[in-house]
């Protein structure tokens, strides 16, 4: 069936700044046929979108990006098609939001002990309706006037190495990825760009990843050949998305990326080919 989907795309449940339903239609608009929001960490998007998709025509898959770590490398782990009351699933989203709103009181002492005027209280005043993370603090930042903007400060106190940062997670790919296929989705490699770790994904299919996003806004057309390809001699469904967070992430609109239907008949297919996976 022809038409054309977006599976990677943030809204205010996580650090994107757009409600649900104006991703949704800027989707509309964007003429696309389906989309995944995809909130790190956190599903509680898709229930709020699911009128306005309705609305709109537009198919909404059950979708989320899950933070794993390899080390200091941060892992995003996308998941497709998963029942989203999984105990197991929920369990983990619980823990991993209470863990964040925690990292976020120890990001704002360490940058206090560095000598920066930020508040606990000055990063709320940026949050949306979900998950906490870096780029809060990042707009916090911002707001303070220590930086004049978002890549600023990721720069000087946000990565790794600088004294604001903390891991984001510590928990395994392997983990993220079982919980994805224990609660009936498809575990996909989000942005490998973003790893520079090509040997790692051959590790991740060992541990049960099932695709890789090959089309994404931080992909050029050699990256899409190399994933492609990659993609292809280790049989792994081939995914896309724009990676939309409205004003957090200038330069990304929806319609960047635009993937053939055919990619969310391959997820379905995966899924229905694997139903042993589906506990
Ligand atoms: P967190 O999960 O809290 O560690 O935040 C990670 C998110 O921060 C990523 O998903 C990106 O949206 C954003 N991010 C990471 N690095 C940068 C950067 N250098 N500039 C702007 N945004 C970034
Ligand atoms: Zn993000
Ligand atoms: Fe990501
Ligand atoms: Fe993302």
């Amino acid at each position: 069936m022809s038409g054309t989907a977006d599976l990677h795309m943030h809204t205010r449940y996580s650090d994107g700044t757009d409600t649900p339903e104006r991703v949704v239609e800027l989707a509309a608009k964007a003429g696309h046929r389906a989309i995944a929001l995809t909130d790190h960490d956190n599903t509680d998007s898709f229930a709020v979108a699911r009128a306005a998709a309705q609305r709109a025509g537009i198919e909404l898959i059950p979708g989320i990006e899950m933070s794993a770590a390899v080390g200091q490398a941060e892992v995003h782990v996308l998941g497709f098609f998963m029942d989203f009351a999984h105990p197991g699933l929920r369990r983990h989203l619980s823990e991993q939001q209470a863990r964040r709103l925690r990292r976020i009181d120890r990001m704002v002492e360490q940058l206090q002990a560095a000598g920066v005027a930020i508040t606990v209280k000055d990063v709320m005043a940026q949050a949306g309706d979900g998950t906490m993370g870096r780029p809060h603090v990042a707009q916090a930042l911002v707001a303070r006037g220590h930086v004049a903007d978002v890549p600023e400060a990721f720069q000087k106190y946000l990565s790794p190495g600088c004294p604001g940062f903390i891991p984001g997670s510590t928990v395994a790919p392997k983990d993220v990825i079982r919980l994805i296929l224990a609660s009936g989705g498809v575990p996909v490699l989000a942005h490998p760009i973003y790893l520079k770790n090509d040997a790692l994904i051959e590790e991740f299919v060992r541990d049960g990843l099932a695709g890789l996003e090959v089309f994404h806004s931080g992909h050029g057309p050699a990256e899409i050949t190399r994933y492609g390809d990659i993609a292809q001699r280790l049989g792994l469904v081939v995914t896309g998305g724009s990676d939309y967070h409205g004003r957090a992430k200038e330069g990304v609109a929806v319609g960047v990326v635009k993937v053939p239907y055919e990619l969310v008949e391959g997820l379905r297919a995966w899924k229905t080919a694997h139903p042993a996976l589906v506990t």
